[in-house]
């Protein structure tokens, strides 16, 4: 996670972003949701690179999803995916 790591390089950002995040922020952030465009299901993966984070020691997705190659496993193949607006 992007924000993990700017809390623990900065220590004066955390303190800012605890004062100025609110329930109420959380709840006004439109969220999305990732479907299938053929069914419309949300078993949907997306291809993307992955760097390696020696400091997390995990895989962290290297910018955003390919626009092809998304797979779905309700339709057992390959498909476009759609953000939906929950
Ligand atoms: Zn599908």
């Amino acid at each position: 996670m992007e924000t993990a790591k700017q809390e623990s390089d900065n220590p004066l950002s955390t303190i800012h972003e605890r004062e100025g995040s609110t329930m109420a922020d959380k709840k006004a952030k439109k969220r999305i949701q990732m479907v299938c465009s053929i069914c419309g299901g949300t078993n949907v993966k997306a291809d993307a690179y992955a760097e390696w984070d020696v400091e997390n020691q995990m895989w962290t997705l290297a910018g955003d999803p390919f626009d092809k190659g998304s797979y779905c496993d309700d339709c057992d193949g390959e498909t476009r995916i759609i953000e939906k607006k929950l």
